[in-house]
């Protein structure tokens, strides 16, 4: 089955030309590919095809999958994190997309300490206030900044969301040009680099790179559908 490499070779050539609009650089964009739910066969053809950075929303059942797959590939946590599930995440992860409080960023600069690494992380902000979505407020972003700077650990990379799903894509362009606003007024009252924004997934990914995305997390799109949604999924 040729179809994921070919819908592979799709979503890059649609991130070159979003990029070219932008214009930024093409390596500006990190394409995370969601292989949620979505067996090693599959996921090993886009390996063939030249993707090496992966995104799993499920600790357990990453887990085979990276055991199963090239050590050289790179994996990202997307999905919501369990306190306990922290120890092993870090283990097994490269970047970790969705740290949506305080208390979580603190239990993992402990555990990180213990382990003596030093975890990527993206800070997970709830834009459009949803009651279904996790995700700092921007007022409780603000609130936590000064511990979260203090972490010796944590090497926070920037800010991620997952906007409202809107049918017109130009709906969902202000959610994202707000995220990006909020890491410009963050990196100017902390003097801080948040540089990069993980946002946009398979229906918007173009629109979020024209407003600043550097990592889109793509799953149907390159996959295909779902056929069955994935315990804590965020989207
Ligand atoms: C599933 C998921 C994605 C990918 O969604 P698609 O619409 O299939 O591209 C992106 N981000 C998160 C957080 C997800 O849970």
């Amino acid at each position: 089955m040729a179809e994921t490499a070919e819908q592979l070779a799709e979503v890059r050539s649609s991130i070159a030309a979003a990029t070219v609009r932008a214009s930024r650089p093409l390596d500006s964009v990190v394409l995370v590919a969601v292989s949620k739910t979505f067996p090693v066969e599959v996921i090993s053809e886009a390996v063939q095809a030249g993707q090496r950075v992966f995104g799993e929303s499920k600790q357990q059942e990453a887990e085979v999958k990276i055991e199963a797959l090239p050590s050289s590939l790179e994996w990202h946590f997307i999905g919501r994190i369990q306190r306990n599930k922290v120890r092993k995440l870090l283990g097994q992860f490269e970047v970790l997309h969705a740290v949506d409080s305080l208390r979580l960023a603190q239990h993992i600069e402990t555990v990180a300490a213990d382990l003596g690494c030093y975890p990527k992380v993206f800070l997970q902000i709830n834009t459009a206030a949803e009651a279904s979505k996790a995700g700092f407020s921007e007022d409780e972003l603000r609130a936590a900044m000064p511990d979260l700077l203090e972490m010796k650990r944590l090497e926070i990379l920037g800010l991620m969301s997952i906007p409202p799903a809107a049918e017109d894509v130009e709906k969902t362009r202000p959610w994202f040009a707000q995220l990006r606003e909020l890491r410009d007024l963050l990196e100017q009252e902390y003097q801080v680099r948040l540089p990069f924004l993980s946002m946009g997934m398979s229906h918007d990914f173009e629109v979020a790179i024209e407003e600043g995305a550097t990592h889109v997390r793509v799953g149907s799109a390159i996959f295909g559908h779902r056929s069955y949604r994935v315990e804590g999924e965020l989207g």
